[in-house]
Protein backbone atom coordinates (compact mmCIF):
# COMPACT_ATOMS: atom_id res chain seq x y z
CA UNK A 1 0.00 0.00 0.00
CA UNK A 2 2.74 2.90 1.10
CA UNK A 3 4.52 1.20 -2.23
CA UNK A 4 2.06 1.76 -4.01
CA UNK A 5 1.67 5.56 -2.71
CA UNK A 6 5.28 6.51 -2.99
CA UNK A 7 4.75 4.98 -7.04
CA UNK A 8 1.45 7.61 -7.42
CA UNK A 9 3.79 10.31 -5.83
CA UNK A 10 6.83 9.63 -7.54
CA UNK A 11 4.24 10.24 -10.93
CA UNK A 12 2.90 13.17 -9.35
CA UNK A 13 6.44 14.77 -8.43
CA UNK A 14 7.70 13.55 -11.96
CA UNK A 15 4.66 15.06 -14.02
CA UNK A 16 4.91 18.54 -12.00
CA UNK A 17 8.55 18.36 -12.57
CA UNK A 18 7.98 18.09 -16.49
CA UNK A 19 5.75 21.29 -16.15
CA UNK A 20 7.73 23.60 -14.09
CA UNK A 21 10.82 22.22 -16.79
CA UNK A 22 8.44 22.90 -20.06
CA UNK A 23 7.67 26.43 -18.52
CA UNK A 24 10.90 27.31 -17.45
CA UNK A 25 11.85 28.21 -21.55
CA UNK A 26 10.76 26.89 -24.52
CA UNK A 27 14.63 26.85 -24.90
CA UNK A 28 16.67 24.06 -24.05
CA UNK A 29 18.46 25.88 -20.92
CA UNK A 30 20.35 24.21 -18.42
CA UNK A 31 17.67 24.52 -15.92
CA UNK A 32 15.88 22.46 -18.40
CA UNK A 33 18.45 19.76 -19.07
CA UNK A 34 19.30 19.02 -15.58
CA UNK A 35 15.21 19.24 -14.47
CA UNK A 36 14.99 16.05 -17.11
CA UNK A 37 17.50 13.95 -15.89
CA UNK A 38 16.41 14.53 -12.58
CA UNK A 39 13.28 13.14 -13.67
CA UNK A 40 14.43 10.79 -15.27
CA UNK A 41 16.57 9.66 -12.23
CA UNK A 42 13.79 10.06 -9.83
CA UNK A 43 11.34 7.37 -12.12
CA UNK A 44 14.43 5.15 -12.22
CA UNK A 45 15.23 5.02 -8.14
CA UNK A 46 13.75 2.23 -6.22
CA UNK A 47 15.53 2.34 -3.25
CA UNK A 48 14.07 4.74 -0.47
CA UNK A 49 17.42 6.65 0.38
CA UNK A 50 18.24 6.90 -3.42
CA UNK A 51 15.06 8.53 -3.60
CA UNK A 52 15.56 10.88 -1.06
CA UNK A 53 19.13 12.44 -2.53
CA UNK A 54 17.32 12.74 -5.74
CA UNK A 55 14.47 14.20 -4.00
CA UNK A 56 17.37 16.50 -2.55
CA UNK A 57 18.55 17.22 -5.62
CA UNK A 58 15.30 18.24 -7.84
CA UNK A 59 14.35 20.62 -5.12
CA UNK A 60 17.78 22.31 -5.31
CA UNK A 61 17.42 22.56 -8.98
CA UNK A 62 13.62 23.70 -8.48
CA UNK A 63 14.70 26.32 -6.31
CA UNK A 64 17.62 27.90 -7.78
CA UNK A 65 15.89 27.38 -11.81
CA UNK A 66 13.67 30.18 -11.23
CA UNK A 67 14.67 33.45 -9.38
CA UNK A 68 11.22 35.03 -9.54
CA UNK A 69 9.81 32.24 -7.76
CA UNK A 70 12.24 33.21 -4.30
CA UNK A 71 11.03 36.76 -5.10
CA UNK A 72 7.11 36.02 -5.37
CA UNK A 73 6.98 33.57 -2.36
CA UNK A 74 10.19 33.97 -0.01
CA UNK A 75 8.29 32.94 3.40
CA UNK A 76 6.33 29.94 1.50
CA UNK A 77 9.97 28.47 -0.25
CA UNK A 78 11.58 29.03 2.99
CA UNK A 79 9.29 27.01 4.82
CA UNK A 80 9.42 24.14 2.26
CA UNK A 81 13.01 24.11 2.29
CA UNK A 82 14.02 23.74 6.33
CA UNK A 83 11.03 21.15 6.22
CA UNK A 84 12.67 19.31 3.56
CA UNK A 85 16.17 19.54 5.86
CA UNK A 86 14.02 18.31 8.39
CA UNK A 87 12.72 15.69 6.90
CA UNK A 88 15.57 14.24 5.29
CA UNK A 89 17.95 14.49 8.45
CA UNK A 90 14.91 12.50 10.29
CA UNK A 91 15.50 9.00 8.98
CA UNK A 92 14.88 6.86 6.02
CA UNK A 93 10.77 5.70 6.46
CA UNK A 94 8.73 5.90 4.09
CA UNK A 95 6.32 8.39 5.97
CA UNK A 96 8.70 10.51 5.93
CA UNK A 97 9.26 10.18 2.39
CA UNK A 98 6.07 10.78 1.55
CA UNK A 99 6.00 13.99 3.46
CA UNK A 100 8.49 15.23 0.79
CA UNK A 101 7.17 14.49 -2.28
CA UNK A 102 4.18 16.33 -0.99
CA UNK A 103 6.52 19.25 -0.39
CA UNK A 104 8.49 18.73 -3.60
CA UNK A 105 5.08 19.01 -5.48
CA UNK A 106 3.77 21.40 -3.55
CA UNK A 107 7.16 23.73 -4.50
CA UNK A 108 6.51 22.75 -7.80
CA UNK A 109 2.46 23.83 -7.99
CA UNK A 110 4.37 26.96 -6.31
CA UNK A 111 6.07 27.47 -9.73
CA UNK A 112 3.79 26.29 -11.90
CA UNK A 113 1.27 29.23 -10.46
CA UNK A 114 3.78 32.18 -10.94
CA UNK A 115 4.98 31.27 -14.40
CA UNK A 116 1.35 30.20 -16.13
CA UNK A 117 -1.92 30.10 -14.20
CA UNK A 118 -3.80 32.85 -15.78
CA UNK A 119 -7.80 32.47 -16.00
CA UNK A 120 -10.47 31.60 -13.41
CA UNK A 121 -11.45 28.38 -14.36
CA UNK A 122 -8.15 26.68 -14.27
CA UNK A 123 -6.91 28.74 -11.23
CA UNK A 124 -10.30 27.18 -9.55
CA UNK A 125 -8.65 23.49 -10.85
CA UNK A 126 -5.17 24.87 -9.51
CA UNK A 127 -6.32 25.68 -5.99
CA UNK A 128 -8.25 22.23 -5.95
CA UNK A 129 -4.94 20.69 -6.95
CA UNK A 130 -2.88 22.24 -4.01
CA UNK A 131 -6.02 21.52 -1.60
CA UNK A 132 -6.24 17.67 -2.25
CA UNK A 133 -2.28 17.47 -2.48
CA UNK A 134 -1.87 18.50 1.20
CA UNK A 135 -4.35 15.98 2.37
CA UNK A 136 -3.27 12.64 0.46
CA UNK A 137 -3.13 9.77 2.04
CA UNK A 138 -4.12 7.11 -0.14
CA UNK A 139 -2.80 6.19 -3.55
CA UNK A 140 -6.53 6.03 -4.98
CA UNK A 141 -6.63 10.18 -3.84
CA UNK A 142 -3.33 10.50 -5.37
CA UNK A 143 -4.17 9.02 -8.57
CA UNK A 144 -7.21 11.71 -8.82
CA UNK A 145 -5.13 14.49 -8.02
CA UNK A 146 -1.96 13.30 -10.53
CA UNK A 147 -5.56 13.40 -13.09
CA UNK A 148 -6.69 16.71 -11.65
CA UNK A 149 -3.17 17.97 -12.16
CA UNK A 150 -2.93 16.42 -15.64
CA UNK A 151 -6.14 18.01 -17.09
CA UNK A 152 -5.17 21.46 -15.40
CA UNK A 153 -2.22 21.43 -17.21
CA UNK A 154 -2.86 19.72 -20.36
CA UNK A 155 -5.34 22.86 -20.70
CA UNK A 156 -3.76 25.78 -19.37
CA UNK A 157 -0.11 24.75 -20.77
CA UNK A 158 -1.76 24.78 -24.17
CA UNK A 159 -3.42 27.66 -23.47
CA UNK A 160 -0.78 30.20 -22.42
CA UNK A 161 1.80 28.15 -25.22
CA UNK A 162 -0.31 29.78 -27.35
CA UNK A 163 -1.93 32.96 -25.57
CA UNK A 164 0.86 35.18 -27.12
CA UNK A 165 0.22 34.58 -30.31
CA UNK A 166 -3.12 35.00 -29.54
CA UNK A 167 -2.71 37.85 -28.38
CA UNK A 168 -0.66 39.46 -30.55
CA UNK A 169 -3.24 38.63 -33.38
CA UNK A 170 -6.03 39.72 -31.94
CA UNK A 171 -4.47 43.41 -31.40
CA UNK A 172 -4.02 42.88 -35.11
CA UNK A 173 -7.54 42.14 -36.03
CA UNK A 174 -8.84 44.35 -33.60
CA UNK A 175 -6.45 47.64 -35.04
CA UNK A 176 -7.22 46.66 -38.01
CA UNK A 177 -11.20 46.31 -36.82
CA UNK A 178 -10.92 49.29 -34.78
CA UNK A 179 -9.81 51.10 -37.88
CA UNK A 180 -12.55 50.68 -40.78
CA UNK A 181 -15.17 51.64 -37.54
CA UNK A 182 -13.45 54.55 -37.35
CA UNK A 183 -13.29 55.04 -40.93
CA UNK A 184 -17.13 54.15 -41.30
CA UNK A 185 -17.86 56.58 -38.25
CA UNK A 186 -16.03 59.09 -40.04
CA UNK A 187 -17.79 58.86 -43.89
CA UNK A 188 -20.70 59.15 -41.74
CA UNK A 189 -19.99 62.38 -39.96
CA UNK A 190 -20.03 60.38 -36.83
CA UNK A 191 -17.43 60.43 -34.35
CA UNK A 192 -16.65 58.10 -31.62
CA UNK A 193 -13.79 58.88 -29.06
CA UNK A 194 -14.53 55.31 -27.34
CA UNK A 195 -12.95 54.21 -29.91
CA UNK A 196 -9.91 56.11 -30.60
CA UNK A 197 -9.32 55.06 -26.61
CA UNK A 198 -9.96 51.15 -27.36
CA UNK A 199 -6.99 51.75 -29.94
CA UNK A 200 -4.79 53.20 -27.78
CA UNK A 201 -5.51 50.98 -24.63
CA UNK A 202 -5.02 48.25 -27.23
CA UNK A 203 -1.30 49.81 -27.90
CA UNK A 204 -0.62 49.52 -24.11
CA UNK A 205 -2.03 46.13 -23.63
CA UNK A 206 0.27 43.45 -22.98
CA UNK A 207 -1.72 40.67 -21.44
CA UNK A 208 -4.16 38.18 -23.19
CA UNK A 209 -7.09 39.33 -20.81
CA UNK A 210 -6.37 43.22 -21.61
CA UNK A 211 -6.78 42.62 -25.01
CA UNK A 212 -10.00 40.57 -24.34
CA UNK A 213 -10.95 43.28 -22.34
CA UNK A 214 -10.61 45.57 -25.25
CA UNK A 215 -12.03 43.20 -27.65
CA UNK A 216 -15.55 43.09 -25.44
CA UNK A 217 -15.38 46.75 -25.85
CA UNK A 218 -14.74 47.00 -29.45
CA UNK A 219 -17.56 44.27 -29.83
CA UNK A 220 -20.13 46.59 -28.04
CA UNK A 221 -19.01 49.98 -30.05
CA UNK A 222 -19.64 47.83 -33.49
CA UNK A 223 -23.22 46.54 -32.22
CA UNK A 224 -23.90 49.55 -31.38
CA UNK A 225 -22.83 51.12 -34.58
CA UNK A 226 -24.50 48.34 -36.17
CA UNK A 227 -27.70 49.34 -34.82
CA UNK A 228 -27.10 53.13 -35.58
CA UNK A 229 -26.50 52.08 -39.35
CA UNK A 230 -29.98 50.04 -39.28
CA UNK A 231 -31.32 52.83 -37.60
CA UNK A 232 -30.48 55.33 -40.86
CA UNK A 233 -31.13 52.46 -43.10
CA UNK A 234 -34.92 52.68 -41.89
CA UNK A 235 -35.22 56.19 -42.03
CA UNK A 236 -33.49 56.38 -45.73
CA UNK A 237 -36.19 53.62 -46.49
CA UNK A 238 -39.21 55.57 -44.82
CA UNK A 239 -37.75 58.77 -46.97
CA UNK A 240 -37.72 57.02 -49.84
CA UNK A 241 -41.41 55.49 -49.54
CA UNK A 242 -42.48 59.33 -49.04
CA UNK A 243 -40.36 60.28 -52.22
CA UNK A 244 -41.83 57.46 -54.21
CA UNK A 245 -45.24 58.54 -52.70
CA UNK A 246 -44.87 61.91 -53.89
CA UNK A 247 -43.09 61.18 -57.68
CA UNK A 248 -46.59 59.61 -57.72
CA UNK A 249 -48.69 62.25 -56.92
CA UNK A 250 -46.82 64.58 -59.33
CA UNK A 251 -46.85 62.10 -62.08
CA UNK A 252 -50.57 61.96 -61.48
CA UNK A 253 -50.56 65.83 -61.40
CA UNK A 254 -48.63 65.94 -64.64
CA UNK A 255 -50.76 63.65 -66.03
CA UNK A 256 -53.54 65.43 -64.73
CA UNK A 257 -52.32 68.52 -66.49
CA UNK A 258 -51.71 66.94 -69.71
CA UNK A 259 -55.63 65.92 -69.96
CA UNK A 260 -57.11 69.03 -68.79
CA UNK A 261 -54.74 70.88 -71.72
CA UNK A 262 -55.68 68.30 -73.94
CA UNK A 263 -59.76 69.28 -72.79
CA UNK A 264 -58.71 72.71 -73.56
CA UNK A 265 -58.48 72.11 -77.26
CA UNK A 266 -60.80 69.52 -77.90
CA UNK A 267 -64.60 69.36 -78.35
CA UNK A 268 -66.47 67.29 -76.31
CA UNK A 269 -68.99 65.77 -78.40
CA UNK A 270 -67.20 64.69 -81.32
CA UNK A 271 -63.38 64.47 -79.95
CA UNK A 272 -61.72 66.63 -82.66
CA UNK A 273 -60.23 69.92 -82.12
CA UNK A 274 -62.17 72.71 -81.20
CA UNK A 275 -62.55 76.44 -82.33
CA UNK A 276 -59.81 77.48 -80.46
CA UNK A 277 -57.22 75.21 -81.47
CA UNK A 278 -58.69 76.09 -84.85
CA UNK A 279 -57.48 79.78 -84.29
CA UNK A 280 -53.84 78.40 -82.93
CA UNK A 281 -53.44 75.82 -86.12
CA UNK A 282 -53.90 78.20 -88.73
CA UNK A 283 -51.99 80.74 -87.13
CA UNK A 284 -49.11 77.97 -86.75
CA UNK A 285 -50.12 77.37 -90.59
CA UNK A 286 -49.95 80.89 -91.97
CA UNK A 287 -46.55 81.32 -90.25
CA UNK A 288 -44.61 77.72 -91.80
CA UNK A 289 -46.13 78.99 -95.14
CA UNK A 290 -44.60 82.20 -95.31
CA UNK A 291 -41.12 80.68 -94.06
CA UNK A 292 -41.02 77.83 -96.07
CA UNK A 293 -43.93 78.51 -98.77
CA UNK A 294 -44.99 75.32 -99.29
CA UNK A 295 -48.48 74.60 -100.58
CA UNK A 296 -51.32 74.38 -98.13
CA UNK A 297 -55.31 74.13 -97.87
CA UNK A 298 -58.35 74.43 -96.30
CA UNK A 299 -61.50 72.34 -96.49
CA UNK A 300 -64.81 73.75 -94.68
CA UNK A 301 -67.51 71.66 -94.51
CA UNK A 302 -71.33 72.10 -93.19
CA UNK A 303 -73.97 69.92 -93.10
CA UNK A 304 -77.07 70.11 -95.00
CA UNK A 305 -80.18 71.33 -93.75
CA UNK A 306 -79.05 70.01 -90.49
CA UNK A 307 -81.82 71.94 -88.71
CA UNK A 308 -83.74 69.09 -90.47
CA UNK A 309 -82.32 66.12 -89.14
CA UNK A 310 -82.72 67.81 -85.05
CA UNK A 311 -86.02 68.69 -86.09
CA UNK A 312 -86.84 65.21 -87.52
CA UNK A 313 -84.81 62.89 -85.71
CA UNK A 314 -84.13 64.78 -82.69
CA UNK A 315 -81.10 66.43 -80.83
CA UNK A 316 -79.24 62.87 -79.96
CA UNK A 317 -79.87 62.18 -83.36
CA UNK A 318 -77.87 65.38 -84.25
CA UNK A 319 -75.57 64.67 -82.09
CA UNK A 320 -75.19 61.43 -83.44
CA UNK A 321 -74.90 62.90 -87.04
CA UNK A 322 -72.44 65.03 -85.83
CA UNK A 323 -70.04 62.17 -84.18
CA UNK A 324 -70.44 59.63 -86.82
CA UNK A 325 -68.86 62.20 -89.33
CA UNK A 326 -66.41 63.37 -87.61
CA UNK A 327 -65.07 59.88 -86.72
CA UNK A 328 -65.88 59.55 -91.04
CA UNK A 329 -63.48 62.92 -92.06
CA UNK A 330 -60.53 61.49 -89.68
CA UNK A 331 -60.65 58.54 -90.81
CA UNK A 332 -59.87 59.89 -94.28
CA UNK A 333 -56.90 62.79 -93.97
CA UNK A 334 -54.27 62.25 -93.02
CA UNK A 335 -51.79 62.29 -89.03
CA UNK A 336 -50.57 65.70 -90.04
CA UNK A 337 -53.78 67.31 -91.04
CA UNK A 338 -55.89 68.87 -88.43
CA UNK A 339 -59.96 68.41 -88.40
CA UNK A 340 -61.72 71.06 -86.34
CA UNK A 341 -65.06 71.47 -85.45
CA UNK A 342 -65.06 75.38 -86.35
CA UNK A 343 -68.97 75.71 -85.59
CA UNK A 344 -72.08 74.10 -84.58
CA UNK A 345 -72.51 71.87 -87.58
CA UNK A 346 -69.41 73.08 -89.01
CA UNK A 347 -66.30 71.42 -89.92
CA UNK A 348 -62.77 72.95 -90.89
CA UNK A 349 -59.84 71.00 -92.47
CA UNK A 350 -56.27 72.38 -92.55
CA UNK A 351 -54.64 70.08 -94.29
CA UNK A 352 -50.47 71.35 -94.33
CA UNK A 353 -48.37 70.69 -97.90
CA UNK A 354 -51.64 70.22 -99.89
CA UNK A 355 -52.30 71.96 -103.19
CA UNK A 356 -55.76 73.47 -103.72
CA UNK A 357 -56.74 70.43 -105.90
CA UNK A 358 -55.62 67.94 -103.71
CA UNK A 359 -57.34 69.33 -101.11
CA UNK A 360 -60.09 69.74 -103.64
CA UNK A 361 -59.84 65.75 -104.38
CA UNK A 362 -60.21 65.14 -100.40
CA UNK A 363 -63.47 66.97 -100.30
CA UNK A 364 -64.49 65.24 -103.06
CA UNK A 365 -64.10 61.85 -101.58
CA UNK A 366 -65.03 62.88 -97.79
CA UNK A 367 -68.29 64.34 -99.20
CA UNK A 368 -69.13 61.46 -101.32
CA UNK A 369 -68.36 58.51 -98.65
CA UNK A 370 -70.56 60.27 -96.45
CA UNK A 371 -73.80 60.71 -98.95
CA UNK A 372 -73.47 56.93 -99.94
CA UNK A 373 -73.57 55.52 -96.16
CA UNK A 374 -77.07 56.37 -94.78
CA UNK A 375 -77.15 56.97 -90.61
CA UNK A 376 -78.82 54.62 -87.92
CA UNK A 377 -80.51 55.87 -85.41
CA UNK A 378 -82.27 53.74 -83.24
CA UNK A 379 -85.18 51.95 -86.19
CA UNK A 380 -84.45 55.25 -88.03
CA UNK A 381 -81.95 55.38 -91.17
CA UNK A 382 -81.62 58.01 -92.95
CA UNK A 383 -78.85 60.13 -95.19
CA UNK A 384 -77.08 62.83 -94.61
CA UNK A 385 -75.25 65.27 -97.29
CA UNK A 386 -72.53 67.78 -96.49
CA UNK A 387 -71.09 70.82 -98.33
CA UNK A 388 -67.27 71.62 -98.72
CA UNK A 389 -65.55 74.84 -99.36
CA UNK A 390 -62.11 74.35 -100.89
CA UNK A 391 -59.55 77.25 -100.66
CA UNK A 392 -55.62 77.29 -100.25
CA UNK A 393 -52.88 79.93 -98.73
CA UNK A 394 -52.13 82.69 -100.33
CA UNK A 395 -48.95 84.52 -99.65
CA UNK A 396 -51.16 87.69 -98.64
CA UNK A 397 -53.57 85.83 -96.72
CA UNK A 398 -54.34 86.83 -93.03
CA UNK A 399 -56.37 84.03 -90.99
CA UNK A 400 -59.82 86.18 -92.10
CA UNK A 401 -59.38 86.58 -95.49
CA UNK A 402 -58.19 82.86 -95.82
CA UNK A 403 -61.57 81.21 -94.34
CA UNK A 404 -63.92 83.99 -95.91
CA UNK A 405 -62.90 83.13 -99.17
CA UNK A 406 -63.28 79.05 -98.43
CA UNK A 407 -66.42 80.66 -96.66
CA UNK A 408 -67.55 82.00 -99.51
CA UNK A 409 -67.11 78.79 -101.61
CA UNK A 410 -68.97 77.04 -99.03
CA UNK A 411 -72.01 79.34 -99.88
CA UNK A 412 -71.36 78.44 -103.12
CA UNK A 413 -71.80 75.14 -102.98
CA UNK A 414 -74.73 75.82 -100.68
CA UNK A 415 -76.40 77.85 -103.19
CA UNK A 416 -75.61 75.71 -106.07
CA UNK A 417 -77.97 72.87 -104.34
CA UNK A 418 -75.89 71.35 -101.51
CA UNK A 419 -73.91 67.85 -101.09
CA UNK A 420 -70.82 69.22 -103.17
CA UNK A 421 -67.58 70.78 -103.34
CA UNK A 422 -67.19 74.24 -104.61
CA UNK A 423 -63.56 75.71 -104.83
CA UNK A 424 -62.32 78.95 -104.60
CA UNK A 425 -61.49 78.85 -108.58
CA UNK A 426 -64.68 77.65 -109.21
P1 LIG B 1 -77.74 74.51 -94.20
O1 LIG B 1 -77.87 73.38 -95.11
O2 LIG B 1 -78.02 75.80 -94.83
O3 LIG B 1 -76.43 74.49 -93.49
O4 LIG B 1 -78.89 74.32 -93.17
P2 LIG B 1 -78.69 74.03 -91.66
O5 LIG B 1 -79.99 73.63 -91.12
O6 LIG B 1 -77.61 73.04 -91.48
O7 LIG B 1 -78.18 75.37 -91.13
P3 LIG B 1 -78.41 76.14 -89.79
O8 LIG B 1 -77.19 76.95 -89.55
O9 LIG B 1 -79.72 76.85 -89.89
O10 LIG B 1 -78.55 75.03 -88.74
C1 LIG B 1 -77.49 74.52 -88.02
C2 LIG B 1 -78.10 73.78 -86.91
O11 LIG B 1 -77.16 72.99 -86.22
C3 LIG B 1 -78.66 74.68 -85.87
C4 LIG B 1 -78.32 74.05 -84.54
O12 LIG B 1 -79.45 73.75 -83.76
C5 LIG B 1 -77.65 72.79 -84.94
N1 LIG B 1 -76.64 72.49 -84.04
C6 LIG B 1 -75.56 73.27 -83.71
N2 LIG B 1 -74.79 72.63 -82.81
C7 LIG B 1 -75.40 71.42 -82.54
C8 LIG B 1 -75.06 70.33 -81.70
O13 LIG B 1 -74.07 70.33 -80.99
N3 LIG B 1 -75.91 69.28 -81.71
C9 LIG B 1 -77.02 69.23 -82.50
N4 LIG B 1 -77.79 68.18 -82.45
N5 LIG B 1 -77.32 70.25 -83.25
C10 LIG B 1 -76.54 71.33 -83.31
MG1 LIG C 1 -75.68 73.49 -92.04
Amino acid sequence: MTEEIIKEYRELSVFLLQVVGGLISDERTPEKSSLNDLCQSLQKAVDPSQIKSVLRLVMEEVLRGKPVVTDLFPTEIKRLQSSFQVQTETGNDLHSLIKEFKNLTNLALHQVEVLSISDSESRKLFLECREGLSELSSATETRICVDKCKRLFSNNLLFDKNSERERDELKEIITILAGSISGLLNSSGDFDSGLDECVSQLQEAHTLSEVRQIRESLLQQALSLQFRTRHMVEHIRQAQIKIDDANKKIQALQEQMERIKQEIVIDPLTRVYNRRAYDEKIKHEIMSFRRYARPTALVIADIDHFKRINDTYGHHAGDMVLKNLSKLMKKEIREIDVLARYGGDEFALILPHTSYRQAYDVAERIRQKIADKPMQYKDKSFSVTVSFGVGSLKDDDTGESYVERVDRALYRAKDQGRNRVVGEED
